[in-house]
């Protein structure tokens, strides 16, 4: 205990460094697990008169009886647990409810409905198209409590204002417009396939949880290509239920991820052209079959994959 008193911690965002007494703990934090769990051990290896710290809620517990050193662990603790992550790569549970669609109803229609944007609605459900959507068709709508009831334009009183002014002079086209669903945006082609094949898991809600990608299955050692080009900003298999994992960050606020693959041939830092082979696809990580998950990122936001590729 004594030993720790006065030692100071350093905190930061991409890794979390701690000193006591020339003896130094580093972690990334791109992986939360990996962090917590060398985090202990560090502290084991670092306070041998205390028992071997097995969870979060013992290590407060043990802290509390540390004195001054229990407020920085705990500090450094919480920092851990809030401290944002490059990537959380984790599948988690997805936040929302299914709309069954009415007769009348359109995806603009609904969306106005519950505040949500087409374009979060559309990559979610993977709808390309707005005049795709049926009667009777669920619809995820994410951050929604309970299913709303779309109000459709005859029973609006919205639309009776706007046909009265209709009546004095406004042609009908413009009063029509903000009736019309607003577009869905793909930027087809800003990726090329990372492996050519069909999706046998699509992006969006599955059986429960969230998938931030799309999972393209393919022989082992199949090669798997840069979607664009950019910069290797992670090539590792720290992140476990990922397995050997390449992140490339392009241009703008895009990145790319690409998962599970059996060897990864580029090294983070390196710059690679569009099209150029960086890894081989395996079943490492969290994988029953030789496939590739591929997501693509706008920030730390995951993106429908399909509609970015040709
Ligand atoms: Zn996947």
């Amino acid at each position: 205990m004594e030993d720790i008193k006065g030692q100071s911690f350093k905190l930061k965002v991409e890794r979390l460094e701690f000193k006591v007494h020339g003896s130094t703990f580093k972690s990334s934090l791109t992986n939360s697990l990996t962090l917590k769990l060398s985090f202990f051990r560090f502290l084991a290896s670092q306070l041998p008169s205390i028992p071997i710290i097995r969870n979060p809620q013992s290590l407060v517990d043990t802290s509390r009886r540390l004195g001054q050193a229990a407020i920085r662990i705990r500090l450094a603790l919480c920092a851990l647990l809030l401290a944002p992550c490059l990537f959380v790569l984790a599948c988690g549970t997805p936040y929302g409810v299914y709309h069954r669609v009415r007769p009348g109803e359109n995806l603009f229609r609904i969306c106005k409905t519950y505040g949500v944007t087409l374009q979060e609605v559309a990559e979610l459900n993977n709808i390309t198209d707005a005049s795709q959507i049926r009667a009777g068709q669920k619809i995820f709508i994410p951050g929604a409590n309970d299913q709303l009831t779309v109000i459709l334009p005859e029973a609006s009183p919205e639309k009776e204002k706007e046909e009265k002014v209709e009546v004095t002079s406004i042609p009908r086209k413009e009063i029509e417009k903000p009736e019309k669903p607003d577009k869905i945006r793909l930027q087809k082609g800003l990726f090329d396939w990372p492996v050519r094949g069909n999706i046998t898991s699509s992006f969006g809600v599955r059986a429960g949880k969230n998938h931030d990608g799309i999972d393209i299955p393919a022989k082992g050692g199949t090669p798997i290509k840069a979607a664009a080009a950019g910069k290797v900003i992670f090539s590792s298999d720290e992140i476990r239920s990922y397995g050997n994992l390449i992140i490339i960050k392009h241009e703008g606020r895009f990145s790319t991820v690409y998962a599970h693959n059996r060897k990864n041939l580029v090294q983070e830092g390196e710059l690679v052209e569009r099209g150029q082979v960086v890894a081989e696809v395996g079943d490492t990580g969290r994988a029953t079959t030789a496939h590739l998950h591929f997501e693509v990122r706008d920030g730390k936001k995951p993106r429908n994959p399909v509609f970015f590729l040709p």
